[in-house]
């Protein structure tokens, strides 16, 4: 794949970029619940890991709550795409809210991992980073059985009671290649170690990392537009700089991008997280063209038709009109 230099500057542009089928039925759903229950309508975390879209959906009336304490009882409240663990949904029943799982199918999948591991009597390896929530929510299935590494460097000091009964499993948006050596060391280290069903870093996920690669090393500047929250997000500026961009950057949008940047710069590359809305790039691009860089070509690794249905507890009040 080529794309044709104006003046020697070039904009490429990564795809898939952006929105996941994930993210997007996480929005979807706090906006048809907002429709459907009227405001305010709670969501525990951040929706998905997005500044901007967060702000707008509070402007339309959801309020952002760290846990389900500050949910008035018999409020409706929207868990996040990162899944929560057993112990939130028991909360929620205690506190008598009407609960809609947003929660991503593909981490409901890592979650079932994690149980039928956990109930074949294994010890689980989880790969991820602490603190996210995706990770708290899965390491809540068995917690007394799951032991978070978060990078191949921490292999060295896992221990196991029995290194014969021990699997992995992984948060779905890190570094593939980060991941494989993680898995590497640990197999090295117990040969036993059991695999996943399928693999739990997500299409989306892949997919963006293998669509920076493709342009990374003919970008002197990589943009990703994204929060700095966003695990997928801070993972495409790695792999941009591994990958061999000079020098790569995240942004919220096009305020944050510094024009000295451009200093000396003919080719720039740019590409999104998986929860950043298309206009936030858009935004970018405008910004470029500002600079004199031209309008970018788009260069497609590949299509993405997945979509997933709504939250099966919203679709039956939206059939019944509630
Ligand atoms: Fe789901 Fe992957 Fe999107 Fe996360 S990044 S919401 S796991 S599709």
């Amino acid at each position: 794949l080529s794309t044709p230099a104006t003046g020697g500057r070039q904009v490429l542009l990564a795809a898939p970029r952006g929105y996941c089928a994930g993210v997007d039925r996480a929005v979807v759903t706090v906006e048809k619940a907002l429709d459907t229950y009227g405001a305010p309508v709670y969501v525990r975390k951040q929706i998905v890991h997005n500044r901007h879209v967060v702000e707008d959906l509070q402007a339309r009336g959801a309020v952002f709550v760290e846990e389900l304490d500050e949910v008035p009882p018999g409020s409706t409240v929207v868990f996040s795409a990162h899944g929560v663990s057993p112990a939130v949904h028991a909360q929620a029943a205690e506190r008598d809210l009407k609960a809609i799982d947003a929660t991503c199918p593909l981490v409901t999948k890592v979650h079932h991992e994690a149980r039928r591991f956990a109930r074949e009597g294994l010890e689980i390896l989880l790969i991820g980073h602490a603190g996210h929530e995706e990770v708290e929510g899965t390491t809540g299935e068995a917690p007394d059985q799951i032991t978070l590494v978060q990078s191949p460097a921490d292999v060295a000091g896992v221990e196991l009671k029995d290194p014969s009964r021990v699997a992995w499993l992984s948060q779905t948006t890190l570094s593939v290649d980060e991941t494989l050596e993680t898995v590497g060391r640990l197999r090295e280290k117990f040969p036993q170690l059991m695999d996943p069903p399928s693999d739990d870093i997500c299409y989306a996920t892949s997919n963006r990392q293998l669509a920076i690669k493709q342009i990374a090393a003919r970008s002197d500047l990589v943009i990703v537009v994204g929060s700095a929250n966003s695990s997928n997000t801070v993972r495409l500026v790695d792999v941009a700089l591994e990958s061999g961009a000079k020098a790569a950057h995240r942004v919220d949008n096009a305020g944050e991008v510094d024009p000295a940047w451009f200093e000396g710069v003919a080719s720039v590359g740019v590409t999104s997280g998986a929860s950043v809305p298309d206009d936030l790039v858009q935004g970018v691009l405008e910004l470029l063209v500002q600079h004199g860089y031209p309008v970018a070509q788009e260069e497609r690794l590949t299509e993405e038709s997945l979509v997933f249905a709504l939250p099966p507890e919203l679709r039956r009040d939206l059939r019944k009109g509630a």
